[in-house]
């Protein structure tokens, strides 16, 4: 911090009018010394929970990697692949933004998506501020109970209405009137996450609305999961894109081994599926499939880390592990 700056911090919290335009010694002293004061200094910092919430698909895990800026989320064309509630964080100067890319916002079938449902809501108790993220296809019919529940949450919400790219004028403004009518104490930002925008306005608002607090995190990280998260999420994004049907949502993944060396990372993980059926479709015909998921997966995980990968994969079969509390436990859920 600059004197200058010591200055103006002096002038406007003791309302003291500066005499001759200088101040003396003796009164910075005293200010720079009083506890309350210095607190008011930190205070300038600001720093916030921003959590994403929204129906599958909407493009909740385009629009925070916009805003974070880089690729840490998973993103596929396909429904409910973010299990987990992912944080990025994004540091500037004076403030510090914690995003959380939270599953959408489905009624649940069977327990693994009970447990994701439960993401959901505890991303609505801890938030400063809310973004809902509905595009211009979603129906908000389907989820009028969250939407109720959204609009009663005291934190401060922008609700975001995304691929904007995709319609005209005309039915862009007849969207906003309704979602106006709908959610009425929310900020309307029509925006396009894939053409980026509009991103730098949600940006700008979300860094207004944050609270004045010290970092959450160390500023240096830019997320608080392990590696081993996301090699896990590129591993599932693979098999997202390669199997049809009902393997993807069969099957976890479990990175047993992460070993990094000098010149090499050394991966080994096992994808668990439910039946012996499953773990044979996945291994495909002479390992082929496998082998392409593999390689896939391979070369997404060296860019992520800038480094040469060796990844093997093995394929076990773990008998009903999405209705087992245990197992999920073990692989992350929190089933309660
Ligand atoms: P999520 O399930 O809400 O996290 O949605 P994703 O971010 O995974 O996006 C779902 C799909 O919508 C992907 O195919 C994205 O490329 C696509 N998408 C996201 N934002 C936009 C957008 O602004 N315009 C268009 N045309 N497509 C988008
Ligand atoms: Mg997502």
């Amino acid at each position: 911090m600059l004197v200058t700056d010591v200055v103006d911090l002096f002038v406007k919290n003791t309302k003291k009018e500066l005499k001759n335009g200088c101040l003396s010694y003796v009164d910075v002293l005293l200010y720079l010394c009083s506890d309350f004061k210095t607190n008011k200094i930190q205070m300038a910092h600001k720093s916030g929970f921003v959590n994403i919430v929204g129906n599958p698909n909407v493009g909740k895990s385009t629009l925070m990697n916009a805003l974070v800026g880089e690729k840490i989320s998973i993103i596929t064309s396909k429904a409910q692949t973010t299990r987990h509630r992912i944080l990025g964080i994004v540091n500037g100067e004076d403030f510090q933004i914690v995003y959380s890319d939270t599953p959408g916002v489905l009624k649940p079938n069977y327990r693994l998506q009970e447990s994701m449902l439960n993401f959901s809501r505890s991303a609505l108790t801890d938030a400063d501020v809310l973004l809902y993220v509905t595009d211009v296809f979603d129906s908000s019919e389907k989820n009028a109970d969250f939407i109720e529940k959204v609009n009663l949450n005291p934190a401060p919400l922008l609700l975001i209405l995304n691929k904007i790219d995709l319609i005209d004028e005309e039915k862009l403004i007849a969207l906003v009137e309704k979602w106006k009518t709908l959610i009425p104490r929310a900020e309307i930002f029509p925006i396009s996450a894939l053409e980026k925008f509009n991103i730098d306005v949600v940006f700008k608002r979300i860094q207004d609305l944050l609270p004045e607090s010290p970092p959450f995190f160390d500023k240096d990280q830019l997320t608080d999961k392990p590696a081993r998260f996301f090699v896990n999420e590129i591993i599932r994004e693979k098999i997202l894109l390669n199997y049809d049907k009902e393997i993807p949502y069969s099957v976890e993944v479990e990175v047993e081994q992460f070993l990094e060396e000098d010149k090499i990372i050394r991966i080994n993980a096992v994808i668990y599926a439910e039946r012996d059926s499953q773990k044979g479709i996945i291994i495909g015909h002479g390992g082929k499939s496998l082998k392409k998921v593999g390689t896939e997966a391979r070369k997404d995980l060296e860019t992520f880390f800038e480094k040469k990968v060796f990844l093997e994969l093995y394929v076990k079969v773990e008998k009903d592990w999405r209705n087992k509390d245990i197992k999920l436990r073990n692989f992350g859920y929190q089933p309660d």
